[in-house]
């Protein structure tokens, strides 16, 4: 069973995907579904001795299509859809034990490409209104697989978080006349307390505002609303401000960095002029052994408490 539920406490859907339970957790290595199927050794994912990055419809999908048969729940208060999309397994490397810290900027600038094909192809389906590509890194996070790969959601609506940032640019628009994610860049280099990593045509930095320790957006200078309106250069440019910004993560506590990578881009409908292309990564570390837990506060009231000033945390990932 799968379907969108809408909660109109939030005003936002639930995907129920009932059939999960039952994914693969945490198999040994050398059972790992996603490494190369080694001749002789049992089939993966992957019918391929090697490989450079791969991608692939996910086993356990929340989204399919065509969508799951609703089932017959709903009321005049009770609305539900059909659970439409498509879920994908993006993997970085055929290596194991690596991230994509250790890929080489070359093989990161080859993602990106992969990138752009995903949100071009899933984006031009009918059905999709949203390409959501991220990453779920480390046990911490509860990653089932520890294999290195991110996962795309072609979504069939707009989902919360991106809904608020386009009301909040559109806003911003219309009582300024300017871009909000061009003037917080703005702001950002201009007071430089809190950039992680700044080059040509990116600026990572932890937002004055940020939620997560070690926070960091990543932004593009250029006002562009997807991977479809990246030069080259810029594409360079990414897989570079990328590779440094993850290495610095890895330097912060001396271990791989367990965090969420989150690629906010325009929806795949519509103009959307007013929005701006960024990352959002989120750690859970707090320090090296506490993690940071989403408690009352945060997922009772929807209020995030940070115990580090955004600027300290700027400062400890630039090694200062
Ligand atoms: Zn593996
Ligand atoms: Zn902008
Ligand atoms: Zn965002």
């Amino acid at each position: 069973m799968s379907e969108l539920r809408w909660n109109p406490q939030l005003r936002q859907w639930v995907i129920v995907a009932a059939h999960r339970q039952d994914r693969t957790h945490l198999p040994p290595a050398e059972f790992c579904p996603l490494c190369p199927t080694l001749p002789g050794a049992f089939p993966t994912e992957v019918p391929a001795e090697d490989y450079e990055i791969v991608v692939f419809e996910n086993k356990f999908p929340s989204l399919t299509l065509p969508p799951a048969e609703l089932g017959a729940l709903d009321s005049e208060l009770y609305k539900t859809a059909p659970a439409a999309g498509i879920c994908e397994v993006v993997l970085y490397s055929s290596e194991h034990n690596s991230s994509l810290a250790e890929a080489s900027v070359e093989h990161i600038r080859n993602l990106i490409e992969v990138w752009t094909d995903r949100y071009l192809e899933l984006g031009s389906k009918e059905e999709v209104e949203y390409v959501y590509i991220f990453e779920n890194k480390g046990e911490a996070i509860g990653v089932t697989l520890s294999h290195p790969h991110g996962q795309i959601y072609a979504m069939p609506f707009i989902p919360p978080v991106i809904a608020t940032e386009l009301a909040s640019a559109r806003q911003h628009k219309e009582e300024r006349g300017t871009c909000l994610y061009c003037d917080i860049l703005q702001e950002e280099t201009k007071d430089g307390s809190r950039l992680v990593v700044e080059n040509e045509f990116f600026a990572a930095f932890v937002p004055f505002f940020a939620r997560y320790p070690y926070e960091v957006h990543l932004y593009p200078k250029r006002h562009l609303q997807s991977f479809a309106h990246f030069t080259d250069e810029e594409k360079q440019g990414l897989a570079q401000t990328l590779k440094e910004l993850l290495v610095k993560y890895d330097e912060l506590f001396g271990f791989s960095l367990p965090y969420i990578m989150a690629i906010h881009q325009a929806p795949t409908k519509g103009e959307h002029g007013e929005y701006h292309f960024h990352f959002e990564f989120y750690p859970l570390n707090r320090t090296a052994t506490k993690l940071k837990y989403l408690a009352g506060v945060e997922s009772g009231a929807g209020t995030f408490i940070t115990d580090m000033s955004p600027e300290d945390q700027a400062k400890k990932l630039r090694g200062e």
